[in-house]
């Protein structure tokens, strides 16, 4: 924001204007239209629109980065050998995935896994955030977790930020201050996306106000990935949203919202779970097994 300030200052905006931008966050300017923004500051439309100009002219240089510095991404293994072989190696940071599946079937477990094998393959250098919308979060088993994949649980929990909010305004607002520190972070959890939006817009009538929400979300979710963390969702009613809007889709919410790896677990005979990569920019569909146990996610032998 002090480029742009600075810029509007010396096309002679006046200091009123710059105090009163100064207090929007760049994230929230990039997404309102020129009616908000001349709203806003009590400027005429144009005025706004040139405002908007500059900030775009400033910001999308932002954009533009060498695709070698996509390729080549690491990644978080997920210590599984079956899961490791189709994801091709593990789940990349600076990415946004989804993990879909009916209650119980293992999402909050996938999160607590891969929490441990973000410390068991990064180290301690960076932290992870965990944002617990739906109330799942289990101190005693995530040290099991932690311990399972060699994990010094002590370490590992002083370097977790557990955030739990009450609303889905709550939850924006802590995606905002991960955005603001987003080099202390690696890892974004979100256990669940659509928890708390559930609870809070009702109806057919307030989907459009909803879906306008999880937008925003979205969008925040995937600036924050592009700074190289990877940010993990996790939604269970993939359905229900599609559905509500006519449409009976199958696969992930972030299909045709934003670029993304879509995962689904589902439950298949003897506790078996399945993991089927639904879409990815990079990898072909494909499915492998896995079962939970004490220590995490664990491989399933021929035995068992
Ligand atoms: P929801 O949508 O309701 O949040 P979920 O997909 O997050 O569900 P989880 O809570 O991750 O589901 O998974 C629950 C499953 O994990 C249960 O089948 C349970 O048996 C299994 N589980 C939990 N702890 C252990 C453990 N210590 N050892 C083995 N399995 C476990
Ligand atoms: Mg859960």
């Amino acid at each position: 924001m002090d480029k742009l300030i600075k810029r509007l200052r010396e096309l002679g905006f006046s200091e009123d204007v710059l105090i009163k931008l100064g207090s929007i966050r760049k994230d929230e300017l990039m997404h309102m239209n020129s009616r908000e923004l001349a709203e806003f500051l009590g400027v005429k439309r144009r005025e706004a629109l040139r405002i908007l100009e500059v900030m775009f002219k400033i910001y999308t240089q932002e954009m533009y980065l060498p695709a070698s510095s996509l390729s080549g991404r690491r990644r978080i293994s997920l210590g599984v050998t079956a899961l490791d072989r189709i994801l091709g190696g593990g789940l990349p940071l600076g990415s946004i995935v989804e993990v879909f599946g009916e209650p119980g079937v293992g999402k909050t477990q996938f999160c607590f896994h891969l929490t441990a094998r973000k410390f068991a393959a990064l180290g301690f250098s960076k932290k992870a955030a965990y944002i617990d919308a739906e109330g799942s979060f289990s101190p005693k088993r995530l040290r099991e977790v932690l311990e399972g994949n060699g994990v010094h649980p002590d370490v590992a929990m002083r370097e977790i930020t557990l955030i739990k909010p009450k609303s889905t305004a709550m939850l924006y607002a802590s995606l905002l201050d991960l955005w603001d520190e987003f080099e202390n972070y690696d890892l974004v959890l979100v256990d669940s996306l659509l928890a708390l939006p559930r609870l809070e817009y009702h109806g057919l009538d307030m989907l459009a106000e909803r879906q306008q929400m999880l937008a925003k979300i979205l969008r925040l979710m995937l600036k924050i990935s592009g700074k190289g963390i990877l940010v993990l969702f996790t939604n269970q009613t993939i359905g229900k949203i599609t559905s509500s809007e006519g449409k009976d889709a199958a696969g992930g919410f972030i299909v045709g919202h934003v670029p993304g790896t879509v995962l689904q677990i589902r439950k298949a005979a003897g506790g078996v779970r399945v993991l089927r990569i639904v879409d990815s920019p990079e990898l072909p569909e494909a499915e492998a097994l896995f079962k939970i146990g004490r220590k995490g996610l664990i491989g399933v032998t021929r035995r068992s």
